[in-house]
């Protein structure tokens, strides 16, 4: 297949909009589509930076490979993502746009269009349904389906999310250092995040959401750091396309922050892997073995899911070693 550049792909119609918003390529042509119950050697749920990565690998591997996605990454609101090599500064979907043009010239590899709705393992390795009705059969599987943030029930905080309310200093701390930066936090954790935040701008204000749990101690060293606590709880965000100008309280007064960091708790994307026997760590991450093997034998797991650190160019490097870890186990196998 010629490979176009993006800008040529995106004028060729190449990109249609995926709900609700994203502008996340659809990558999967007419051709691609499966027959019920085709043979593959590896079937990857999940087709966002890591499931790409591994694919990759594995079809240069010349394994025939089936991706199968419903395109719903995790930063899909965040305008810029950052600290990536070589797509530093870029969305999300630009990103996104490269790797599917990428994947998409090798013949080993297809690209489904769909969700996977649940899988079963047979005496032939694993079956796949998806929602519209059809079936994958491989070999291995690889989850790469990230997490799911489960955002606190703050008005206004979700349509922010990724773009003024955010997760991570070193993804988007730079574009706003030495800004005045709001932190949703309280108790030990909540002291450990401000430290770090420190490094990015001196204008730190804690909201605690509620009475504060910090300690006599942890206080007088946060004010030795000039930071503000606020006890009030918040009742909702304002403002401007995702942009927050105003922390409204309960109790009728507000404050102004640039931007402000939540911490987030979060769940598994897809319940499949733990459907099939995949163990999940205490933190709730897929359980893998140095090789991203889960607990059941030829089930990887691969990006978010799997790990603590998240960032884009983590996914990536999971996704290509899990592909090379199951094309290495079968060629062996194989001889
Ligand atoms: C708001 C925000 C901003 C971020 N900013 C940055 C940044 O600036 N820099 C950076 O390096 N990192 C950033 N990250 C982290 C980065 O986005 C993740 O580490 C990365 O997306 C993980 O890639 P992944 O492939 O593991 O999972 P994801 O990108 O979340 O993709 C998982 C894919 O699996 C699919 N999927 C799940 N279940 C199923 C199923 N049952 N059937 C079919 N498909 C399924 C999903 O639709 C999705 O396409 C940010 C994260 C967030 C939340």
């Amino acid at each position: 297949m010629t490979v176009l550049p993006v800008r040529e792909y995106i004028r060729q119609g190449g990109f249609r909009i995926a709900a609700p918003a994203l502008l996340f390529p659809s990558k999967f042509s007419k051709h691609n589509r499966m027959t019920d119950n085709e043979q593959f050697d590896v079937i990857i749920v999940g087709g966002s930076y890591s499931g790409l990565a591994a694919g990759m690998a594995l079809g240069r591997a010349l394994r025939k490979v089936v991706i199968i996605d419903d395109v719903k990454p995790c930063n899909r609101q965040t305008p810029f993502s950052h600290n990536f090599l070589t797509n530093d500064g870029k969305s999300p979907a630009e990103i996104a746009a490269v790797a599917n043009l990428q994947v998409k010239r090798y013949d080993t590899i297809k690209l489904f269009n769909g969700l996977a709705t649940g899988g079963i393992s047979n005496e032939n390795g694993f079956e796949i349904r998806v929602s519209s009705g059809e079936t994958f059969a491989a070999k291995k599987i690889i989850f790469a389906t990230g997490i799911r943030d489960m955002l606190p029930g703050i008005d206004g905080l979700a349509a922010c999310w990724g773009i003024s309310v955010l997760h991570c200093p070193y993804c988007h701390g730079y574009e706003i250092k030495n800004e005045k930066t709001g932190i949703i936090s309280n108790g030990d954790g909540g002291f450990d995040f401000a430290r770090l935040i420190l490094n990015w701008t001196k204008n730190v204000i804690i909201f605690t959401n509620g009475v504060s749990k910090f300690s006599t101690e942890q206080i007088k060293q946060l004010e030795n750091h000039k930071i503000k606590i606020v006890e009030k709880e918040i009742e909702r965000l304002e403002h401007n396309n995702g942009y927050l100008q105003h922390i409204i309280f309960r109790d009728g007064t507000n404050e102004s922050a640039k931007a402000l960091y939540a911490p987030v708790t979060f769940e598994q994307h897809c319940a499949i892997p733990e459907s099939m026997g995949c163990q999940l760590t205490d933190d709730g991450y897929i359980k893998v073995d140095p090789f991203l093997e889960t607990t059941v034998k030829d089930m990887y797991a691969c990006g978010d899911n799997a790990a603590r650190i998240r960032t884009v160019a983590n996914a990536v490097a999971m996704g290509t070693m899990a592909g090379m870890a199951v094309s290495k186990k079968m060629i062996l196998n194989e001889f």
